[in-house]
């Protein structure tokens, strides 16, 4: 039997194999209840569901599919969210037919690349979620030393190919998070200091408007777009590629950790912090206050990714401070260094997080860091990203990336496995977040929580908030990117 006959039978039991790029028909699908934009109640006629899906080569998966569970999940355990349909697009024009029929039927809708989302933007209940997981592919041309990204690449992929060529760029921390999700937002990594964000890096975007027109944003088509996209999140439409501009690099960079115990963190934390402002951008040492086996500790994740004797040499200070209880940094293939915590966050995880910049760690903020954690023992790890260098050198206009002169971004996160006594635990989340917010000014977009308000964004983008605005009510005027780091068409 072909698939293409192979008919659902009920609003909620299609009995087809999704991800496959076949999209069966949907037959008799009875009107569906979905949500608004504005959050009331929508009955989708089944006759409408039924021309969309026929217009995707994707699937489109409605609650009891094959599929709708597995696909309806995203690394934050915290939301169990129910979509009333999603578009498991394969390419830009299902993501263009997707863009459609959510904006003629003023649905509430999600964009879902890597799922990492922390504030379970990328999905909702009720709406319909464009699912960009089949659109995954790297092609890299090492002669114009550039990067093409589908939109729903994970950054292993991307390191993957780009070392491949000796070349690489800024693609934060862990390999299963979604490229366009973190760049979108600006993006931190080990190479950042050397290359600057993971959004200072891109030559150009393709991207889907709210309108439903392609439109590539770069210096020379839509410059207006193209700044918006770089930092201010997805607010303009659903981009469906990404070119990159590499670097040379050695694919082989010395990275590991190195880790003291309590009595010797205060002293190997100021130590840390007088090395980290001056350090070479070719070196990201990422500090850590965290529980292990019961006990809090400190340690710095380390990645030098410029020479190699240069760097043994500029690291044994830090490595032979103190009496480290953990001290193993040592030649590693770079893409091996960018996978190694990809298990201490597995998906389905229950997290919370929340951060904020850090303008300079002085001995009080090191101090109140310690307490807060020794104090709180929900709290996986207290972390500072180390920015700096190349993060700095572009001005504050120059994308709409909030913050330039930043010396850390400070995070707080935890993932519990199961959801016992969870309200509890957020709870003492933001009680130690609290404390430690007045260190901070502003915060990224990107590591935060839930609770994140419009008026939380206009303090945030600071100058850019405005243009930003103006941008929301050219390319979105009617709102319908609000699941993100949301900008409102009118100020
Ligand atoms: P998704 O959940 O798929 O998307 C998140 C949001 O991005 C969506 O809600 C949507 O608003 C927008 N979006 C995604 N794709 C598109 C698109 N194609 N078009 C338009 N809008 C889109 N951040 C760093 O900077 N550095 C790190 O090292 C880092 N490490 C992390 C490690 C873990 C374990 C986790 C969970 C997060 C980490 N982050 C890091 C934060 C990360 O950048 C964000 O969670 C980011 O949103 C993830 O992107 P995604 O595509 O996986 O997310």
């Amino acid at each position: 039997m072909k698939r293409r006959d192979f008919l659902a039978t009920g609003a909620t039991l299609a009995a087809y194999a999704p991800l496959t790029g076949w999209t069966a028909v949907l037959k008799d699908v009875g009107d569906v209840a979905a949500r608004s934009l504005d959050g009331g109640d929508l009955a989708l006629r089944g006759a409408t569901v039924e021309d969309f899906a026929a217009g995707l080569r994707g699937d489109l998966l409605l609650p009891g599919h094959v599929g709708y569970d597995a696909r309806r999940r995203v690394w934050n355990g915290m939301f169990d969210r129910k979509p009333a349909l999603i578009a498991c697009c394969t390419g830009p024009a299902d993501v263009r037919r997707a863009v459609e029929f959510a904006r003629d039927n003023r649905l509430l809708t999600a964009v879902r690349a890597g799922g990492h989302s922390v504030s379970g933007k990328s999905t909702c209940d009720g709406g319909l979620v464009i699912d960009l997981q089949q659109m995954q592919g790297v092609r890299v041309d090492p002669g114009a030393r550039r990067a093409h990204v589908e939109a729903g690449s994970l950054l292993g992929l991307l390191d993957r190919e780009s070392t491949a060529h000796g070349l690489a760029t800024t693609a934060g921390t862990y390999s299963d998070t979604g490229a366009a999700g973190l760049t979108l937002s600006g993006g931190f990594g080990r190479l950042g200091r050397r290359f600057g964000l993971a959004c200072d890096n891109v030559a150009s975007f393709d991207v889907v408007t709210a309108d439903g027109r392609f439109a590539r944003a770069s210096d020379d088509e839509n410059p207006d777009l193209y700044w918006g996209l770089r930092g201010g999140g997805g607010n303009f439409g659903v981009v469906t590629s990404i070119e990159y501009r590499l670097h040379p690099m050695n694919p082989v960079v010395l990275g590991g950790f190195v880790a003291w115990p309590w009595e010797q963190a205060r002293d190997a934390a100021r130590f840390y912090r007088d090395i980290a402002g001056d350090a070479p951008e070719t070196v990201n040492l990422i500090p850590a206050w965290y529980w292990n086996a019961g006990k809090p500790e400190f340690g710095v994740g380390v990645c030098w990714s410029g020479d190699h004797a240069e760097g043994e040499e500029w690291l044994r200070p830090l490595r032979t401070f103190g009496k480290p209880s953990f001290n193993e940094v040592q030649p590693t293939p770079y893409v091996a260094i960018q996978s190694k915590d990809d298990a201490s966050a597995p998906h389905g995880i229950r997290s919370y997080a929340k951060n904020g910049f850090l303008g300079s760690l002085t001995d009080d903020g090191i101090d109140l860091i310690m307490d807060v954690l020794a104090r709180t023992p929900s709290l996986y790890d207290i972390f500072c990203d180390h920015c700096g260098g190349a993060y700095s050198r572009m001005s504050a206009d120059a994308t709409a990336f909030p913050r330039r002169d930043m010396q850390f971004v400070l995070a707080i996160w935890s993932g519990w496995p199961t959801a016992d006594g969870i309200e509890e635990k957020v709870a003492m989340m933001r009680a130690a977040w609290r404390e430690l917010e007045p260190l901070t000014q502003g915060f990224y977009s990107n590591y935060t929580g839930s609770d994140i308000v419009t008026t939380g964004q206009r303090e945030n983008f600071g100058p850019n908030f405005e243009r930003l605005v103006a941008l929301k009510a050219k390319y979105d005027p009617m709102n319908l990117f609000r699941l993100n780091a949301n900008v409102p068409p009118k100020a």
